[in-house]
């Protein structure tokens, strides 16, 4: 849990990148980044490490530096797709994973998007189907999506395309049978983590 003491770092405050990195090493695992021996296991076995401006060793570099404005302005934790490659093969166990996620909780918080990047604005229409449905619909998903972006949307016509042929693209609104659990926990979660 991070502590809800710390404050919001602000623009401009000589102590922004200590405070931000003293945060990430109070999630949990975050202070495991400390024991990294710089290997570069993670990175090779990422898959979308080209996509990256950081590749993940050269990002918990970067924290234990506490060039924190630079880690969370990178677009490293929005591409990663939580596939474990790195968390299975790190020599130290590090949650590598779940610091990404942290990192793009502590991005939101503070309001710094990697310039240009849309999945920061993808994960706050998915994050807002969840609270209000309890879970997404395909299709409702990408259409507000699309709204935002229309010229990244009709890129993915193809991807669209390969879903409806498979079946796995849901035109009938999803919803679970008592959404308001699934917000209760969500709004719970918020309140731990600031
Ligand atoms: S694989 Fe683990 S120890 Fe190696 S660079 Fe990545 S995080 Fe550090
Ligand atoms: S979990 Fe994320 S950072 Fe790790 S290998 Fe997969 S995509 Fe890369």
């Amino acid at each position: 849990m991070l502590n809800n003491n710390i404050e919001k770092p602000s623009a401009g405050s000589p102590q922004r990148e200590l405070q931000w990195q003293q945060r990430l090493y109070e999630t949990p695992g975050g202070r495991e980044i400390l024991g990294c021996i710089q290997c570069g296991t993670c990175s090779a076995s990422c898959p979308l490490t080209d996509q990256m401006d950081h590749a993940p060793r050269e990002l918990f570099a970067l924290v234990r530096d506490g060039a924190m404005e630079e880690v969370l302005r990178s677009n490293t934790p929005w591409f990663c797709v939580s596939c474990y490659q790195c968390m299975v093969r790190c020599p130290r166990e590090i949650p590598v994973t779940d610091i990404m996620y942290a990192l793009k909780r502590m991005a939101a918080e503070a309001g710094i998007f990697p310039k240009g990047h849309k999945m920061p604005g993808l994960y706050k229409i998915f994050n807002q189907d969840v609270a209000r449905y309890g879970k997404i619909t395909g299709s409702i998903l990408m259409g507000r999506y699309g709204l935002r972006h229309p010229v990244d949307m009709a890129s993915k016509m193809g991807t669209g395309l390969g879903l409806l042929k498979t079946r796995r693209f849901d035109f009938t609104p999803q919803k679970m049978v008592d959404p308001r659990k699934i917000a209760a926990l969500l709004k719970r979660k918020r309140t731990h983590i600031k």
